[in-house]
């Protein structure tokens, strides 16, 4: 074993041959979702059945596995998670491991309902992705979405003490106009942002020439509104560049395509389907499913080996279906 800071130790399998070492964890708990957000699926896409997903019994199993090893951050994604009937009893199962954090990303729509009992569990971080505070253009951007009952759901998560964030990915021609908005709400509601650049994964290969915004002309955009931008002190293994604003907003920006991180890359995915995979880009990977607890750590050091050193360019397959 490794030793990681005081007394944890992690399992040689979590370290890649370029000096990385895993520590979280996505975990996909369906590839089902109630929005059809433009850049993500197509109008009719078909979902896994639900009896092939993975049951919470088996989340738990595969995941304390994992976190044995050394993982230490667990984020529960889809797909849309919260679709899942068995939604609170995963997130009580996986309540129980030895992990520092237990993260979530939901599109909000199903969430209001859920916050109390979720408080009385070790979740704590919330992403609610809302990639526009325009009732209208966010009806159009997920196809149906209905942006006040998500805007509810992120302020009572904050109000009941969950650390929140909200994910926008901007478009040239659809949002870019809002990045100020964005930038403005963040301090007015005390919300942190985060921006996302388009990536050429699933739908978004298509229109990714007309639709890209680079990381930089997000910044600049804000500087000129709003002054200077005061950089925060992240950990190495963080996918986004922070920043304060004079108005007392904090603004991540994540420019996987024109700033990849992956040289600091700390995360390995485990689909909805029990499939370990070594990087977002890769449609390849191990199933877990049924594995003995002797064969993870060879299983693992070969999915952690196969993560590539340098940004990938582009994946067929869309983010719901990976798991974002
Ligand atoms: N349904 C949940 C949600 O929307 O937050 C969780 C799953 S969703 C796939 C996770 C994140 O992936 C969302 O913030 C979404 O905006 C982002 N995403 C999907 N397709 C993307 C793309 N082509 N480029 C960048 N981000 C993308
Ligand atoms: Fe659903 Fe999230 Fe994809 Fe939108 S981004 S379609 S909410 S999975």
């Amino acid at each position: 074993m490794i030793a990681r800071m005081e007394s944890q130790t992690i399992s040689p399998a979590l370290l890649d041959n370029h000096s990385r070492v895993m520590r979280k964890l996505r975990v996909s708990l369906t590839d089902a979702c109630n929005y059809r957000c433009f850049y993500c699926m197509e109008e009719n896409p078909v979902f896994t059945a639900p009896s092939n997903l993975l049951t919470p019994e088996e989340i738990e199993t595969i995941c304390r596995q994992l976190v044995g090893m050394g993982l230490e951050e667990i984020r529960i994604t889809g797909g849309e998670p919260t679709l899942r009937p068995e939604f609170p009893e995963i997130i009580e199962r996986l309540s129980t491991l030895p992990i520092k954090t237990l993260a979530l990303t939901s599109n909000g729509h199903h969430l209001e309902k859920k916050l109390a009992h979720l408080r009385t569990t070790k979740l704590s971080k919330i992403n609610i992705s809302a990639d526009s505070l325009d009732e209208g253009r966010f009806h159009s951007i997920t196809r149906g979405g209905d942006l006040p009952r998500v805007l509810k759901a992120l302020f009572q998560a904050r109000d009941m003490g969950f650390e929140v964030k909200l994910n926008a990915i901007i478009f040239r021609g659809i949002n870019d106009e809002e990045v100020v908005d964005f930038a403005r709400f963040s301090g007015r509601e005390g919300i942190e942002v985060r921006f996302l650049e388009y990536m050429k994964i699933g739908p978004g290969i298509n229109d990714f020439d007309t639709r890209f915004v680079p990381a930089r002309e997000m910044r600049a955009r804000l500087r000129d509104a709003l002054g200077e931008l005061t950089p925060v002190s992240m950990p190495r293994d963080s996918t986004a560049k922070v920043y304060t604003t004079a108005e007392g907003g904090r603004i991540g920006i994540i420019g996987s395509e024109s700033e990849p991180f992956c040289g600091d890359c700390s995360r390995l995915r485990l689909s909805a389907t029990g499939t370990l995979r070594p990087c977002l880009m890769m449609n390849i990977g191990v199933s877990l499913r049924g594995m003995a607890t002797e064969n993870y750590p060879d299983v693992v050091s070969k999915v952690v080996s196969w993560k590539p050193n340098g940004r990938l360019p582009e994946i067929a397959q869309g983010m719901y279906q990976i798991g974002g």
